[in-house]
């Protein structure tokens, strides 16, 4: 992708850059940055880091914390999986004769 040059429309939040602007003046998208976004938006987000991503961590977090409320959740989440497998293989099984 080229790089932005001002004037024109903010890559990152589609504001306007005037002309010789060092920055967006709305989310602060800077040439120094590829005229992206902070990161910091991103920080709300509780999606693991692909890049330094810890399996035991998140095997604790998923199975190992939480309270009873998550555990039963998970329960019945597994009950509902099971129940659309057998009605799956009830409306499947009948073609396969
Ligand atoms: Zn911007």
């Amino acid at each position: 992708m080229p790089a932005f040059k001002p004037p024109g429309q903010c890559p990152a939040c589609g504001e306007w850059v005037p002309r010789n602007a060092a920055a967006c003046d709305c989310c602060g998208a800077c040439a120094s940055s590829g005229w992206k976004m902070d990161a910091d938006v991103y920080d709300g987000l509780d999606l693991p880091d692909q890049e330094d991503f810890d399996y035991n961590e998140f095997v604790e977090k998923e199975f190992g914390g939480g309270g009873k409320e998550q555990k039963r959740r998970r329960f019945w989440w597994w009950v509902a999986v099971l129940l659309a497998l057998a009605m799956a293989y009830g409306l499947l099984a009948p073609m396969w004769h």
